[in-house]
């Protein structure tokens, strides 16, 4: 039998009509003669509530606690649909990750897949069942606890099923009718693509775009699953939506194909560091193992006078997740406090975001870079850090031009006309 992996993100499952209309494109999925594996995700605002009430709880949870607690809005998402889709006639149950079991690391809060066990699902189809749903973004440790796959993630349950299922599609459906030059929120100058290179589409998901996670686009690349990402809003047919697929398969060839953007960085700043061989590896090994997602970073060198020397002294600037800041804080605090790295001042700026532009044509385009530039300054716009790769640049701003910062971006590089 024909497989399809069919996940539904958190507005299309936002309440029991929702759940019903993505139930009625199950069935017909169905009806065409195809097993199913619905991902679905918490209803959404859920997980938001759910993250809300461990932080309220304990700042600096034990990330154990905090996967037990946010897995749950899945796990009731995917009772509501098995029932939603017997109620119409389909034969159907719910699986938690453990269930499965989905076998994952025991990083909490970000852990990966090991395996996916095909057995207790595939007898259930040999049974006459049709569809198997099943909780995303959770999964079951190596020491039995429940462990979560970091934001986003039922997107990369969904992928990682098609993958050990063989599925013929992965089908996204989200609240958008698929993957656009940018965020539609930001500019309705935003043009869907029909097509998008994997390569490019990790480049956006992990600078921001939101509309698959980053590990999700990995596995498919790597897995080679047909991605496709549509709306549970619209009908659909097997035309619906954007495709991502490998580059030899897209015909438009544009120098920058995407602008992204994430809201929730900050950049924090150790002054006047002492300057020698591995003072690097000092600061940054204990934000490692505090489990901060450094990103940018930039080392300014300038001189101190000390007790009427000159001694060499730099600047150590770099950017993580808004919401990391307590831990980076407290990380370089006990450095400084066991003697391990010296600064004057821990300088914080939680007022940041980082704005990107991304596109495989910048391989053997030059001058993306002062185009970009450009644009900004045409705008008023400081840049107070940039990060560059083979195929994206991205720029740290004042998060107040945001914005204004997409909207110059995705003009100045023409991206709401086709190539
Ligand atoms: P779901 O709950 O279905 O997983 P998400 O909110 O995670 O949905 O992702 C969909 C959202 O991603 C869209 O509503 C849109 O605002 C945002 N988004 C960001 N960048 C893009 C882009 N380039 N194309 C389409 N959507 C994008
Ligand atoms: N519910 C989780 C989240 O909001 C996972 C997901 O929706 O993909 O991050
Ligand atoms: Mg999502």
């Amino acid at each position: 039998m024909p497989l399809l992996v069919m996940k539904f993100g958190g507005t299309s499952v936002a309440d029991l009509d929702r759940i019903k209309n993505a139930a009625e494109k199950v069935k017909r999925e169905v009806e065409r003669g195809y097993d199913v594996i619905v991902i679905v995700s918490a209803m959404s605002g859920k997980t938001n509530e759910l993250v809300g009430w461990v932080e309220q709880t304990s700042p600096l949870y034990d990330a154990r606690e905090y996967d037990a607690v946010v897995a749950s809005g899945e796990n009731v998402t995917a009772g509501l649909m098995a029932l939603t889709l017997q109620e119409m006639d389909v034969p159907a149950r719910s699986w938690q990750g453990w269930q499965v079991p989905i076998q994952t690391t025991s990083a909490h809060a970000s852990a990966r897949f090991v395996d996916i066990p095909r057995g207790n699902i595939d007898q259930k189809f040999a049974e006459g069942m049709k569809v198997a749903v099943v909780a995303g973004f959770q999964g079951v440790s190596p020491e039995g606890r429940i462990t979560t796959l970091g934001r986003g993630g039922s997107d990369t349950t969904a992928v990682a099923f098609a993958a050990a299922f063989g599925a013929e599609r992965c089908d996204i459906y989200t609240d958008v009718d698929g993957i656009y030059t940018t965020d539609p929120r930001i500019t309705a100058k935003a043009r869907k693509l029909e097509k998008i290179a994997f390569e490019e589409m990790l480049e956006l998901a992990s600078l921001g775009a939101k509309v698959l996670q980053t590990r999700s686009v990995e596995l498919a690349m790597r897995y080679k699953v047909r991605l496709r990402v549509l709306s549970s809003f619209e009908d659909s047919d097997a035309n619906s939506g954007t495709l991502v697929c490998d580059e030899e398969e897209i015909m438009e060839s544009k120098v920058v194909s995407g602008v992204a953007y994430s809201r929730d960085e900050a950049k924090m700043t150790l002054v006047s560091v002492e300057d020698r061989p591995g003072i690097a590896a000092a600061i940054f090994s204990p934000l490692a193992e505090a489990g901060v997602n450094v990103d940018m970073i930039v080392q300014n060198i300038s001189e101190k006078n000390y007790e009427g020397h000159s001694v060499a002294v730099t600047d150590m600037t770099f950017s993580c997740p808004i919401n990391q800041v307590a831990r980076a804080r407290k990380a370089m605090e006990d450095a400084k406090a066991a003697g391990e790295i010296n600064f004057d001042e821990l300088v914080e700026d939680t007022e940041v975001a980082k704005v990107s532009v991304v596109g495989i044509g910048m391989r053997s385009h030059a001058g993306v870079a002062a185009k970009m530039f450009d644009a900004l300054s045409v705008e008023g716009i400081n840049i107070k850090v940039i990060s560059t790769s083979e195929i994206k640049i991205s720029v740290l701003i004042d998060r107040k031009y945001m914005e204004l910062a997409v909207q110059a971006l995705h003009d100045a590089f023409e991206l709401d006309t086709a190539a």
